[in-house]
């Protein structure tokens, strides 16, 4: 598949939007769909059906372990937690009394599962939201129950690219080293598979309609930067694409140095982080400049204790000791991360409500104790850590929190733009803050009032729309007049065909997953600072 002319054998084409860089080729294979379940049937033997019962929930937290196994580290955690749900002695208690009350096995399992998801939901908050999960597991235990195949990630014993229709978490979670690369029907750019795939540098393209319509074993090209995916390559060409893509991997791993395009215009890169651990992990193979979001937040989402001031202090510390330079975001939590210690009440509207900063107007304490633990962490490990807050809207919100920040010392504040209102008033915030960040996940949801997680929207979701570019290039147009970094920090910054563009517009920095540093380098440093402004005029034309 050479670069001139990809895909040139391919009998047909889909697209949809390329949301993790690379290309891949192989047969696909679709995700099994649910099963249907079948008009229940008359019950001659109870007792056959309760031990039914008992080997399918068996047979999935069986095939859950296995794969658990094979998946290792956190993806390993969260299959064994799933499996510990499918063993969880009430919910085959309450199957088998069912299959005592005349019902087959299948309908018994299915009565069971929505009894236990209806007693999770009614908790709210982040259990509530694992309800969702339950549902993978009935569709397994009734698949096994019914003898069909179980659906889920298949085996084929081959590489294959995986196609579905949307992942689930235990799905994603679970994905083995056979998998080439993702496309799916739904799911958006900042989507949970997208995060995934590139977090994982395996090609991914969502919103690609009519992709499951093709058959199981069709042998396609998937371009997880362009977002096509051809149908029906010859092996020569599929052979083609494996070693073009391996040899691009092997050159990005030696990927060394600071951000730089051809013509020597630096170029900040800096990592997302939600923990240390994160930074242990990934930081020495991205060999960036340091941190440009710290999501606080992802210490304590599971959280039903408030962390302590000291807990806090430790948290921190441990980043600050682990690199040089760290922008630390305040606790973003609401709509999709929500915290279930702040106890905060059900919204209608989540992503409209209280949320990010605002949290502050009913729970001041908070915003309070970490910025002090912030300031401690910093004092002790010797650090200059930036600090910035999520959904900023107003100039006088932005100027209360440059207030208490520098209050406890803390010496560069900023805020992230995240709501049209603030990239509007930039060089206004400017007056107030020391840099701004351009969280363009927030940023687009916003400006296209399309919720984030929302596949239907995906293309109002592109980052490429040149509505959302106006507002960064308003945004880095008012830092390059206050002599003041203006940053992007949103899943945007890591996407190598975007990256140039971010820089045409005049963005300072690009933060991203460290998986996609060396990718965005590259992209940088293959053009010119004019070449990058070029693309940047042509997408806003
Ligand atoms: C963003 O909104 O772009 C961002 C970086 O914040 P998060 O994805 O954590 O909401
Ligand atoms: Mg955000």
């Amino acid at each position: 598949m050479p670069d001139d002319g990809p895909w040139e054998g391919a009998a047909g084409r889909l697209s949809g939007l390329g949301v993790s860089q690379g290309r891949a080729a192989g047969p696909m294979i679709r995700l099994a769909d649910p099963p249907e379940l079948p008009a229940p049937r008359p019950v001659a033997d109870p007792g056959a059906e309760a031990a039914t019962v008992a080997k399918a929930l068996e047979a999935v937290a069986a095939e859950l372990n296995r794969r658990a196994l094979a998946a290792g580290g956190e993806a390993a955690e969260i299959l064994e937690a799933l499996a510990m749900i499918a063993e969880d002695p009430m919910l085959l208690e309450e199957a088998e009394r069912l299959t005592g009350d005349g019902h087959d096995a299948a309908h018994a399992l299915d009565a069971a599962f929505a009894k236990h998801r209806e007693a999770l939901a009614a908790l709210g908050g982040y259990l509530g939201e694992r309800a969702a999960d339950l549902d993978d597991l009935r569709h397994r235990a009734i698949a096994a129950a019914l003898g069909l195949p179980m659906p889920g990630l298949p085996s084929p014993g081959h590489p294959y690219v995986l196609v579905a229709t949307d992942l689930s978490p235990a799905d994603t979670a679970g994905l083995g080293p056979d998998v080439l690369a993702l496309v799916t029907e739904h799911g958006g750019p900042t989507s949970h598979t997208a995060i995934l795939a590139r977090g994982r540098g395996l090609p991914a393209v969502v919103a690609c309609g009519g992709v499951m319509d093709l058959a199981d074993g069709t042998v396609i090209g998937v371009d997880g930067g362009t977002g096509e995916v051809a149908i029906g390559l010859t092996e020569s060409e599929t052979a083609e694409v494996g070693q073009a893509e391996d040899a691009r991997r092997a050159r990005l791993r030696t990927s060394r140095g600071p951000g730089r395009t051809a013509d020597g215009h630096p170029v900040r890169l800096l990592l997302n982080i939600g923990s240390a651990a994160d930074l242990e992990r990934d930081a020495a193979q991205a060999d960036a400049e340091g941190v440009g979001l710290f999501r606080t937040e992802f210490l304590f989402l599971d959280r039903k204790q408030a962390p302590s001031f000291e807990e806090q202090v430790a948290a921190y510390a441990d980043v600050f000791s682990g690199t040089e330079q760290v922008v630390v975001r305040t606790l973003d939590a609401g709509t999709d991360k929500p915290l279930p210690f702040l106890g905060l009440p059900q919204e209608q509207n989540p992503a409209l409500g209280v949320r990010g900063l605002r949290v502050d107007r009913l729970l001041p304490g908070v915003l309070d104790t970490q910025l002090d633990a912030i300031a401690e962490a910093a004092r002790r490990t010797g650090a200059e850590p930036w600090v910035m807050a999520p959904m900023v809207t107003t100039v006088g919100e932005a100027s209360d929190f440059a207030r208490r920040a520098r209050a406890r010392g803390i010496g560069r504040v900023g805020v992230m733009v995240e709501v049209p209102a603030a990239a509007l008033r930039a060089g206004r915030m400017l007056q107030e803050v020391d840099f701004l960040s351009i969280g363009t996940n927030d940023l687009a949801q916003y400006t296209f009032a399309a919720d984030r997680q929302h596949s239907a929207l995906a293309d109002l979701l592109d980052p490429r729309q040149p509505a959302l570019l106006e507002l960064i290039a308003l945004c880095a147009e008012a830092g390059r007049r206050a002599g003041k970094p203006v940053g992007v920090c949103g899943e945007a910054a890591g996407d190598p065909l975007l990256a140039p563009l971010l820089v045409g517009l005049g963005v300072t920095s690009l933060s991203m997953a460290p998986v996609c540093v060396p990718a965005v380098r590259e992209a940088l440093a293959g053009l010119t600072l004019d070449e990058c402004r070029e693309r940047a005029q042509a997408a806003l034309d």
